[in-house]
């Protein structure tokens, strides 16, 4: 089925790794002009709500957040923050809080809400009629925030239509949908996102009747001068902006592509059947493998000669809150490191297998690259720090003193795993499982592109290939259940059935939809042969929650994502909003959230800690969405 909305995007956007400088990456600037012309008849209009509570969302003075913050040091910008942070939540949300997107009709259906209550009733929007009555449980107490929680369960709810949640005393939610095909769109425009992050291109869309566009971006990238060329070119062209900011990382990329491959080997078929309406629409390849390969067109251009591969594309200093093309700065590729080396063969490998269908000669292409940067890596056993010296902008490099993980990460298990899947060679399977064994096939409940060993352990349990170690293999798939079991529960206990529980860091909301490739992993576990009697719909329960808490079952009562569901983002941190886009971002893009407190998400451009928008929080939303696209 073709889905097709009005929407276009152009690129622009960058996000932060956990090592940004702050003063950088908040160095905002009003552009001089935009180009683009835009309304914005957008879901945001507030619902009858009882007298006495406040849906004024109240931002941050805008002028502030559009200010030179060049010279703010780090200090300074979260003293500001907080007490810019005036106004509290508790006030500005509705009481009852839901999915704003809405339900497949057989999902579980529930609303928190943070106000004594006993009863409710579900209202049918189209003719004002009540098509569902129950009773409020609870309360149960959230400490995250501090809130008393009453939850309203209308799974019973399945007849497709818009509907409103009332309780009485406390007025209305906001609108939701039930239907079949509710995540469809939502997709399509997670997946022009992507789009609208191409970079080395102009990039255009219309959504909601605004139209997003760019003129062709960074058609220099990029310089060798910091990787023994001289101060001469090489191609670096494509691939997607990064983040708020218009850089391009490796390490990013990893998790990014993974999880979207992942997504790709999970449901194919279904998403075969949305038609994203890019420029490849139509051509051979699937428009999803389309949008992919863009990004991997520019991965390839990362590699030397050698095997080793350049760990980033990028200014020197975070560049202005300004159009793409409007950044002329030169651009450098960095040295290498084993980190970007390792997640580039993965990539590569994967996309051998997966392109291999619909083009020979790329996947050709992709599986010479892998097997050069395995053998280098091969050759090079220890970890490789890359050499940022001169760079201020994203580290995205896990072996710190400070890092969460605290160690060296097992980006190599990935790789190997990817590259024995499609090769079936016995030296990388020996290889690899080395590598389970020396994590004790460890399953981690979330990660990100600073772990992205559980991408390389699915790979290894689903393998269909012969030759593992049975008992290895149990080990993995007994973990994961564990893992699995662990989120469900963490869910289970939490106000706003967050997966993540009160688990709070930087990008946790694309922390809560990457959890949803663990679920689904149990689900197929679980599901398959001899255990297909246990399919309680637990996992795929859980990663609707996911959803749910995304799309508005959170102490906000609003969507994390631009332009989807009730009262989304309006100045999430991307330097592509601003001028005419300035209360109008681009849309499809997921925002980091609250951190490192639930009650600490803030929707102001400057606050880049909880605001900003990142490719791999993108792709784990577009592996959430896609689980549901049959429902
Ligand atoms: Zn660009």
């Amino acid at each position: 089925m073709t889905l097709r909305i009005p929407m276009v995007v152009q690129l622009g956007g960058a996000r932060l790794s956990m090592n940004r400088s702050v003063a950088q990456s908040s160095r905002l600037r009003v552009p001089t002009a935009s180009r683009c012309r835009k309304e914005l008849p957008r879901r945001d209009a507030p619902p009858k709500v009882a007298k006495g509570i406040s849906t004024q969302i109240t931002h941050l003075p805008v002028a502030v957040a559009r200010r030179n913050l060049a010279a703010v040091s780090f200090a300074a910008l979260v003293l500001g923050f907080l007490s810019l942070h005036r106004v509290g939540a508790a006030e500005t949300s509705l009481p009852i809080r839901l999915n704003t997107v809405g339900y497949p009709p057989q999902a579980k259906k529930q609303a928190s809400i943070a106000a004594p209550c006993t009863n409710f009733v579900v209202i049918r929007i189209a003719d004002n009629k009540t098509v569902f009555q129950g009773k409020i449980s609870g309360p149960v107490s959230d400490p995250d925030t501090k809130e008393q929680l009453y939850t309203a369960d209308f799974s019973k709810l399945e007849q497709p239509g818009d509907y409103q949640l009332e309780v009485p005393g406390l007025g209305q939610s906001a609108p939701f949908r039930v239907a079949a095909d509710v995540y469809r769109e939502p997709f399509y425009v997670v997946m022009r996102g992507f789009y609208l992050w191409r970079c080395g291109t102009a990039v255009s869309a219309t959504y909601q009747g605004t139209t997003f566009a760019h003129d062709a971006c960074h058609t220099n990238d990029a310089w060798l001068d910091f990787v023994g060329g001289g101060h001469t070119q090489k191609d670096g062209t494509k691939g997607w902006h990064d983040a708020g900011d218009y850089n391009k990382y490796v390490v990013n990329a990893g998790i990014t592509v993974g999880s979207l491959f992942r997504a790709w080997e999970d449901f194919g078929p279904q998403i075969k059947t949305v038609r994203l309406d890019i420029p490849e629409s139509g051509g051979p390849l699937p428009d999803f493998l389309a949008e992919i390969k863009w990004e991997m067109d520019w991965v390839l251009t990362m590699q030397a000669p050698d095997g080793s591969v350049y760990h980033k594309l990028t200014t020197k200093r975070f560049g202005d809150f300004a159009p793409p093309e409007s950044e002329t700065t030169e651009r450098y590729f960095t040295p290498w490191g084993s980190e970007a080396t390792a997640d580039f063969v993965a990539m590569t490998a994967q996309a051998a297998r997966i392109f291999r269908p619909y083009d020979p000669a790329y996947a050709d292409r992709c599986l010479k690259a892998a097997r050069l940067s395995y053998e280098f890596l091969k050759a090079h056993p220890e970890y490789h720090r890359a050499d940022q010296t001169g760079f201020g902008t994203g580290l995205y490099e896990i072996n710190q003193p400070n890092h969460r993980l605290h160690g060296i990460p097992q980006n190599r298990l990935w790789a190997a795993a990817e590259l024995w899947e499609t090769t079936g060679s016995p030296a990388v399977l020996h290889d690899l499982e080395a590598r389970v064994k020396a994590v004790n096939g460890q399953v981690s409940p979330d990660f990100d592109w600073d772990e992205t060993k559980d991408l390389g352990l699915l790979t290894y349990l689903f393998s269909e290939r012969p030759g593992r170690d049975q008992a290895l293999v149990k080990l993995v798939r007994s973990n994961l259940l564990a893992t699995a079991d662990g989120i469900v529960l963490d869910c289970k206990h939490d106000g706003y059935a967050r997966p993540l529980g009160s688990h709070y860091f930087w990008g946790d909301n694309g922390g809560v939809a990457r959890q949803t490739i663990i679920l689904m992993a149990a689900d197929r576990v679980t599901r398959h042969k001899i255990f297909r009697w246990s399919s309680k719909r637990v996992y795929r329960d859980t990663c609707l929650d996911a959803l749910n808490h995304l799309f508005g079952r959170n102490y906000y009562g609003r969507s994390f994502v631009t332009g989807l569901g009730f009262r989304p983002p309006l100045h999430p941190h991307d330097r592509r909003d601003t001028g005419e886009y300035l209360n109008n971002p681009w849309p499809g893009y997921l925002v980091g959230g609250p951190h490192p407190k639930a009650t600490d998400w803030q929707d102001v451009q400057a606050n880049f800690l909880v605001n900003e928008i990142a490719i791999n929080w993108n792709a784990a939303l577009v592996y959430a969405l896609a689980v549901c696209l049959n429902d």
